[in-house]
């Protein structure tokens, strides 16, 4: 079966645009492939930080994931650090990847461009490395992530090949090594619809848990009159109708997308009902529409919170599981650079 991983960081509380452009998708991917679905605590830490809240946001990412329908009866979850491999093999990553790769990365410039300078750690720079080596140990297919992961997914594919070309193939075989590549080249798997869910208060700028106005997202866990009165404040246009795709129109565009992806309708189905709507109507069909939806999740995330012990169970039985596909790649990379073998 081929393999997929995918991970959110525990930066802050999980939103819309994390869920419709990864959480949602991975719940039916269990079904056909294997998954492995981890918190990336280790890429957390690369901005200012609470250290209580990564532990908290770490768990509560975690319950998050097996509330929107991770199965552990079909997929592994587990939490980053808790697997060495990914620190171990990002060092290994890191000694073969041009700065100048790096130094491209939109995120990294965005990102230090508002942490501003002095809050710029080299893990910040780095950090697709690291992403690169989640991705690798696991000799994964596809990586279902949202649009804006699309570079970092493109760094990782020319740095499996150029680790392959460094130290696989004719090399690696007289070093002992089996099989003629060292890692598979993985695939992004991004979706058609809710790939890029924009922000509420700007339609420009994509929702994200670091950005410090809580008006900007709909988190999963937010109460709802915090979703009512959220989508009572977003930012709107005043032309007459409802429209996708129109480009001066951005806000119109993602509300009615979000609206799409948490009724099931189609896209045409949407575009049809809401064509002569005034926005007071969208809002509260809006507004109701999310409760709907994210209310099992919520009764879910409760429940399984009430039981830490469950959740450790889960996280101790997937890191281990993890480990043992991680290990096993993590020695071939040692064995093909060449190190000396305990
Ligand atoms: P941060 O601001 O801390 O980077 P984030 O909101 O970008 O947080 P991540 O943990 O970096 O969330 O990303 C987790 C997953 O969610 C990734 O697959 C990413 O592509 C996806 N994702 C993040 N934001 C959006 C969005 N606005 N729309 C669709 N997918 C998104
Ligand atoms: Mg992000």
């Amino acid at each position: 079966r081929k393999r997929i991983v995918s991970g959110v960081q525990p930066t802050g509380s999980v939103h819309l645009g994390n869920y419709l452009g990864a959480i949602k998708n991975w719940i039916t991917l269990q079904n056909t492939y294997e998954t492995l679905f981890f918190i990336v605590d280790l890429h957390a830490i690369t901005l200012p930080y609470e250290p209580k809240q990564l532990s908290e946001a770490t768990r509560s990412t975690a319950a998050i994931y097996l509330a929107c329908g991770v199965d552990t009866s079909k997929s592994s979850v587990f939490v980053q650090s808790h697997v060495r491999a990914h620190a171990e093999l990002m060092w290994l990553l890191s000694a073969v990847t041009p700065i100048g790769w790096l130094n491209k990365m939109i995120q990294f410039k965005e990102k230090s461009r508002k942490a501003g300078d002095e809050n710029v750690g080299a893990g910040l720079l780095t950090y697709p490395v690291l992403m690169a080596s989640d991705i690798l140990l696991y000799q994964s297919d596809f990586v279902p992530v949202g649009a804006d992961q699309k570079q970092h997914m493109e760094l990782t594919r020319e740095l499996a090949e150029r680790v392959n070309y460094l130290y696989g193939g004719r090399k690696w075989k007289k070093m002992g090594g089996r099989g003629g590549s060292i890692f598979k080249v993985p695939e992004p798997l991004i979706p058609p619809a809710g790939a890029r869910v924009m922000s509420l208060t700007d339609g420009l700028s994509k929702m994200s848990k670091s950005d410090p106005s809580d008006q900007s997202r709909i988190n999963l866990l937010d109460p709802k009159d915090v979703i009512k009165n959220k989508i009572k404040r977003c930012k709107t246009d005043s032309l007459p109708g409802l429209e996708f795709d129109n480009p001066d129109r951005p806000e119109c565009n993602n509300l009615l997308s979000v609206y799409q992806l948490v009724t099931g309708k189609s896209k045409e189905e949407v575009a049809r009902e809401c064509h002569d709507m005034n926005w007071g109507t969208f809002k509260s069909l809006l507004t109701d529409a999310l409760i709907n939806h994210l209310h099992p999740i919520q009764v879910r995330y409760e429940e399984i919170m009430s039981d830490s012990a469950y959740l450790d169970d889960v996280l101790l039985d997937g890191a281990t599981k993890a480990a043992d596909i991680a290990d096993a790649t993590l020695n071939n990379v040692y064995q093909a650079m060449g190190f000396l073998r305990r």
